[in-house]
């Protein structure tokens, strides 16, 4: 293997190898699921989509685990204000990410564990942190982690114990015996839903946040694996907790690899709901086709800070155009495979292999392109092709594409209203079918029925 990835570890570049050859494993924190996706958890998703792409791209089998934290306090606020149960927004809010991210081209992970479905394993590991006095029974009900027993905290972030405690500025509360212990087991409370309670030997209670990743890790990957990752805004103290977690229990390494992806913000500024800059990936889908939002996210590095504004965002779109043109202009061949060793996959590989390099990966496409518009060689324009399937880009009909800039619709959201009025009619719902067929039109796209399936062209 020639690929070195960013360890937040060592806060260096390091040669990556899997512990177990030929197979990755990794695991990925998730989305807290109590509203739709923002183009913050887009571009996270999107960083490690590239990275299992690449991975795979480079003849390793990934297993990829992300989790689902579907019990926390905003879950059971929200669930209460709507009037429904937990369970009915989480599977809502589930369904329409997986919807939104399906558009983006990000492929679904090997497995997405559910929080909730992993409380016996949760509860096990306190019980065993507790047997090794790492954490105790606070007076209030709660179980909390001990961080000072803990030798290596502070480890990932780089920060010492005093440090982090001069930065502490809340009041130790609720029976913690150091302001930087966190709760591992929340007693219950008498306004909080049935649903929202489990019976155990520590009370009647729900998990925190950081034990759910702990043991959903562990459960699917095992005590050490490849590749940790989630966004930097994770790794204090989130990730530094789960690392006092799983290594206070187990005595061996969480993860050899720590990923944390870059933050994304708006015309220069924090996206936040109180600015009112704060866009859903939904919201974005309105004015700009999906594969431009891909985009526009892959070609900066993923550690980098992404700066999200319309112009970004109509200059990707018109530096895709570029892409597509020259994919217009001559039929790609088909590629079987890749051959690594040709003068630009091997300038590709090289970029990717560089802690996956896409802003250099993307350059050498251009170069690319320009060859293809200059020679007109169907086998360069099929590389072109097969490189950008890598990162998961140029895949659909040029004409498509173009169309969609004239439009605002991109192919994988026509693909996602055909298949939803599909599913409309077959449910005997008329109405709602005839509806997305004229919200459609109302966009230029005309939809053409028959035996074999429903079509699409642009109006005229
Ligand atoms: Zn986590």
């Amino acid at each position: 293997m020639s690929l070195r990835i960013y360890n937040t570890l060592s806060r260096a570049l390091e040669d990556f190898s899997p512990l177990e050859p030929g197979h990755v494993r990794m695991y990925v924190c998730g989305m807290t699921i109590y509203d739709l996706c923002h183009i913050g958890h887009a571009r996270m998703m999107m960083a490690f989509d590239v990275v299992q792409r690449w991975l795979k791209s480079s003849g390793l089998r990934v297993t990829y685990v992300r989790n689902i934290t579907d019990i926390d306090d905003k879950i059971i606020k929200r669930a209460l204000e709507r009037g429904i149960t937990i369970r009915q927004l989480t599977d809502e809010m589930i369904a329409a990410m997986h919807q939104d991210i399906g558009l983006l081209g990000i492929e679904p992970p090997t497995v997405e564990p559910r929080a909730t479905e992993y409380v016996p394993q949760m509860l096990s590991l306190i019980g065993q942190l507790e047997g090794k006095g790492l954490a105790y029974r606070a007076s209030n009900g709660d179980v909390n982690y001990a961080v000072r027993k803990f030798d290596g905290y502070g480890k990932l972030s780089g920060k010492s114990l005093d440090e982090l405690r001069a930065g502490e500025r809340v009041a130790v509360q609720g029976g913690k015996e150091d302001p930087l212990d966190f709760v591992l087991w929340k007693a219950s409370k008498p306004e909080e839903p049935p649903e929202a309670q489990w019976a155990s030997a520590f009370g009647t209670g729900r998990p925190g946040w950081h034990i759910e990743c702990s043991a959903m890790s562990c459960a699917t990957l095992g005590e050490t694996f490849d590749i940790h990752g989630g966004g930097a805004d994770l790794q204090f103290p989130h990730h530094e907790n789960e690392i006092a977690q799983s290594e206070g229990a187990t005595g061996q390494p969480l993860a050899k690899f720590w990923v944390h992806n870059g933050f994304v913000r708006v015309d220069n500024e924090k996206m936040s709901k109180s600015l009112g800059n704060f866009f859903t990936i939904r919201d974005v889908l309105k004015q700009y086709d999906a594969e431009t939002l891909r985009f526009f996210m892959v070609r900066a590095h993923y550690r980098s800070a992404l700066n999200y504004s319309d112009a970004h965002l109509d200059d990707a779109r018109q530096a895709l155009k570029r892409l597509y043109t020259a994919l217009s202009l001559v039929a790609p061949a088909d590629m079987a495979a890749i051959d690594w060793a040709g003068p630009y996959a091997a300038r590709f590989k090289a970029a990717m292999d560089e802690d996956f390099g896409t802003p250099e990966a993307v350059a050498v496409l251009f170069d690319l392109a320009g060859e293809v518009n200059k020679t007109r060689s169907a086998a360069l324009a099929g590389l072109l092709k097969a490189l950008g399937g890598c990162i998961g880009i140029l895949q659909g009909d040029p004409q498509a594409f173009f169309q969609a800039g004239a439009t605002g619709v991109g192919e994988s959201e026509i693909q996602a209203q055909i298949a939803a009025r599909a599913a409309a009619k077959a449910a005997k719902n008329f109405a709602e079918a005839d509806r997305i067929r004229q919200a459609l039109l109302a966009q230029g796209i005309v939809l053409k029925d028959s035996a074999a399936g429903t079509t699409w062209e642009a109006a005229q």
